[in-house]
């Protein structure tokens, strides 16, 4: 089995990593950055999303384990004290996989027939540079609703503890291949008008953004932000690829939920 480990790069976090390279290479597996079976990540949950748009181009033959050096994570959330465990687990033991949903994000602007394709494992967002987003939200083809406000954000259910947590979104338990969008200060007036809750959307409906005003956005995929000039639509659904982390043990989601906002 081929494996690779990535870091957050803090001192902690750099010596875990050697540590089990070590033990890795001396239960004969091949450290191979290029083509890992297997991708340990160790630090937070930001280290397992870098991991997981390092290897998104093959996502179907990688598996994501993370081990977190700070607070519990989502993905990271497997404890320093237990790494010699989960290696004899990794060496020894065939290991079951979940898999998780994954958003799809298409974005075309104007004047140019080649859209750009993005994978996110927790969310997109979008804002205006300056000024409120001014734009038409269609669901499935059909106008929904003119959104006119801070932003909106499109968030997976895996996502749906990160952001789209702080906006009011619901958590959601990442067997539903859902997407979740959530709005930032939507302007409600006579004159403007939001649905006001977060929506939640099966798979193959699709979720159509189409800004109104000729401004630039900022469009963000997991901790990747850029400026978008000249967006003609930001299309956003759940993805056919998904993200596969290996299993070692049971550790619910509602657990993991529990014991990160709500303590023990
Ligand atoms: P960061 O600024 O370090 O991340 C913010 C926090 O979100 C960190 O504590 C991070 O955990 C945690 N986090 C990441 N994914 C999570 C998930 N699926 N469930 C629960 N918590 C999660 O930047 P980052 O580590 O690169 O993470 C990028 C993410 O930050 C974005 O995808 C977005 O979801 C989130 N974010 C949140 C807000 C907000 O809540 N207002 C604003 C901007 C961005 P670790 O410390 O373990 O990395
Ligand atoms: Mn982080």
């Amino acid at each position: 089995m081929h494996y690779a480990v990535t870091s957050r790069g803090d001192e902690t976090s750099n010596a875990l990593q050697q540590k089990i390279k070590n033990y890795l290479n001396e239960f004969g597996l091949i450290f191979d950055e290029d083509e890992p079976d297997i991708v340990v990540t160790v630090g937070g949950d930001g280290t397992l999303l870098q991991a997981f748009h390092d290897y998104a181009h093959r996502l179907d033959a990688t598996c994501f384990v993370g081990i977190h050096t700070g607070h519990l994570g989502f993905y990271a959330d497997w404890m320093p004290e237990e790494v010699e465990k989960l290696i004899i687990h990794i060496a020894k033991t065939p290991f079951q996989v979940v898999e998780y949903p994954l958003l799809e994000v298409v974005i075309r602007h104007f004047g140019d027939e080649k859209s750009e394709r993005y994978l996110a494992l927790n969310e997109c967002t979008v804002k205006s540079v300056e000024g409120s987003l001014v734009s038409n939200v269609s669901i499935k083809g059909e106008l929904f609703e003119t959104f006119r406000g801070d932003g909106l954000c499109v968030s997976t259910p895996s996502g749906s503890t990160a952001y789209n947590k702080a906006l009011g979104g619901a958590i959601l338990h990442p067997s539903l291949a859902t997407l979740q969008i959530a709005e930032m200060a939507s302007i409600n007036n006579r004159v403007y008008r939001t649905v006001g809750s977060p929506l939640v959307l099966p798979q193959h409906h699709t979720c159509l953004l189409k800004p109104l005003n000729d401004v630039d956005l900022q469009i963000t995929i997991d901790h990747y932000s850029l400026v978008h000039k000249k967006v003609k639509s930001i299309q956003c659904r759940v993805a056919d690829e998904k993200i596969r982390f290996a299993r070692f043990r049971p550790f619910p989601f509602w657990k993991r939920v529990k014991e990160s906002f709500v303590g023990d």
